[in-house]
């Protein structure tokens, strides 16, 4: 199996419990809340840094923000004509930076989450059910 195929399978079978307790067996250096909390911080920034490093330096996207239109007659309505601001997209380049960002953002949340014991899968089912339920009226 080679590498590729081998990353697939992970991706396949990787289930955030698994994900949430190898973050547990890992953690050592940064096991205190403080260092957990500001490495969420720190790595929210590297995120934000990254997408504003892909327009400015690498130019594969461009961000042209305006002000978004919610004088429409309805949710759906709006929904549809609600902009992200951003032209292009990311190379692979730049794509392969922002996941790494986002890979050790949540590595951290786990490690968060496992300071409290709290569920990550539990969590995400929770947000999952209440977007669910609300649709369009979790106003988001
Ligand atoms: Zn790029």
């Amino acid at each position: 199996m080679n590498l590729k195929e081998n990353m697939i399978n992970i991706k396949n079978e990787l289930s955030m419990n698994e994900f949430q307790n190898q973050v547990e067996d890992v953690l050592i250096r940064h096991k205190s809340i403080l260092d957990i909390i500001t490495k969420l911080e720190e790595y929210t920034a590297r995120i934000n840094r990254a997408v504003i490093k892909s327009a400015t330096s690498c130019g594969c996207i461009k961000i042209t923000a305006k002000k978004q239109n919610y004088n429409l007659d309805s949710l759906e309505e709006i929904k549809n004509n609600l902009e992200s601001h951003v032209e292009g997209e990311l190379c692979p380049g730049c794509k392969e930076i922002l996941e790494e960002e986002i890979g050790a953002y949540l590595f951290y949340l786990a490690a968060l989450c496992n300071t409290f014991d709290v569920d990550i899968s539990d969590a995400i089912l929770k947000e999952y059910n209440n977007i669910k339920t609300l649709g369009i009226f979790s106003l988001k």
